[in-house]
């Protein structure tokens, strides 16, 4: 099943549009489905008033002690009672129910698509939870594929799901109201429809002209990026991008990128500008993200798929968490970037606990009966 997932941020309408042509197109005839392709809108009511959101950000919504409340009142309130809270509780409800509806169908593995756009111009991109099922479905289309962002922020729905145990990506379209965007959108679920053999041949559709089309938008970048610098942001800052910088543009170590109420803003480093904020509210002024080498993925598959992580204690600064299995904490010393990079290549995931970091091991597939589950 592919379940593709559109306006989690009501101020990016472009996934929306691009489902709804492709559902056009797939009732026009000519193009036969088989297995499950769903279309599910996030947050309804901050996409009526185009806004990201009403209350809070339904996409920072996904902790794990919140969808369990969430969970519970499904169960015991039926469709019937609405939650009280804020309005994306609500839209949160009843995407969880809708979820759950189309799940209990499904005929194969799940896989998500979540679909976004970006406040700067941009080619478009995905984003992933560094898991080898989660690269598969990336690595299926011809576009960069950013890692690490995921670690950057917390309460993502595709995090969620990654506990589960269920592949997902993001796609970045390009600029929230470009029409390439929508473009964007619809390329990259018909190639995931056809990389998860769902369209039946032949047909009408031509996906390898969809596909060539993505590949020029992203010409000269490199397949796989992993984001290196984040350039955290508080209101108070004051902090003005410079005009003009597109995503992924290159930027020399001591370039001039911003400014705030201190002053001017360098990279610190060389690499490729990315994801630069120009857009009133967001706590990231601007990320550097650099190419991953194709050889360090190979190399991470085959720790992985030997369990290597298992030793992951042996590296020095490396301790056993003392009450989870699947986690690890790095002495204060150690926490440099050779270390992260190991424990990166074996799957694992920095999690920020009070001054503290913890290295979670991600899951490739959820224990059965889970009670993370959003199956009924
Ligand atoms: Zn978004």
């Amino acid at each position: 099943m592919l379940l593709c997932i559109a306006g989690l941020h009501g101020n990016e309408p472009s996934g929306n549009h691009a489902l709804a042509r492709l559902l056009k197109r797939c009732e026009a005839g000519g193009v036969t489905i088989r297995g499950d392709v769903v279309a599910l809108t996030g947050n309804l009511a901050a996409l009526a008033a185009r806004v990201r959101f009403i209350d809070e950000d339904l996409n920072r919504s996904w902790q794990i002690d919140r969808v369990l409340t969430v969970l519970e009142s499904l169960r015991e309130g039926g469709d019937g009672a609405p939650m009280v809270g804020s309005a994306e509780l609500k839209e949160q409800r009843e995407l969880i129910a809708a979820i759950r509806e189309v799940i209990g169908r499904a005929r194969g593995p799940v896989h998500v698509l979540d679909l976004h756009t970006t406040s700067a111009e941009s080619a478009p991109f995905t984003t992933l939870g560094d898991t080898l099922q989660n690269r598969s479905m990336a690595r299926a289309l011809p576009i960069p594929a950013v890692l690490g962002l995921e670690e950057q922020i917390e309460g993502a729905m595709l995090q969620y799901f990654d506990l589960l145990g269920w592949a997902g990506i993001g796609i970045e379209a390009g600029q929230h109201d470009a029409a390439t965007s929508i473009d964007a959108h619809a390329d990259v679920v018909w190639a995931l429809m056809e990389y998860l053999e769902l369209i039946e041949h032949p047909s009408t559709i031509d996906v390898a002209a969809r596909r060539a089309r993505l590949i020029s938008a992203t010409d000269g970048l490199p397949e796989v990026v992993d984001v290196r610098y984040r350039h955290p942001v508080a209101p108070e800052d004051e902090f003005r991008m410079d005009a003009g910088f597109p995503n992924f543009v290159f930027v020399r170590k001591g370039q001039r990128l911003a400014e705030d109420r201190n002053g001017p803003i360098a990279a610190p480093m060389d690499g490729l500008l990315f994801l630069p904020l120009y857009q009133e509210q967001g706590d990231d002024g601007f990320f550097i993200v650099r190419a991953v080498r194709p050889m360090w993925l190979s190399v991470s598959r085959w720790l992985r798929q030997r369990g290597v992580d298992r030793f992951a204690t042996w590296i020095p600064g490396v301790i056993r968490h003392p009450e989870r299995h699947d986690a690890v904490v790095l002495a204060r010393w150690a926490t440099n970037r050779s270390v992260l990079g190991i424990l990166h290549l074996l799957g694992f995931n920095a999690l920020h606990d009070g001054d503290r970091t913890v290295m979670i091991r991600r899951v490739e597939s959820a224990a059965e009966g889970s009670p993370l589950d959003l199956r009924e």
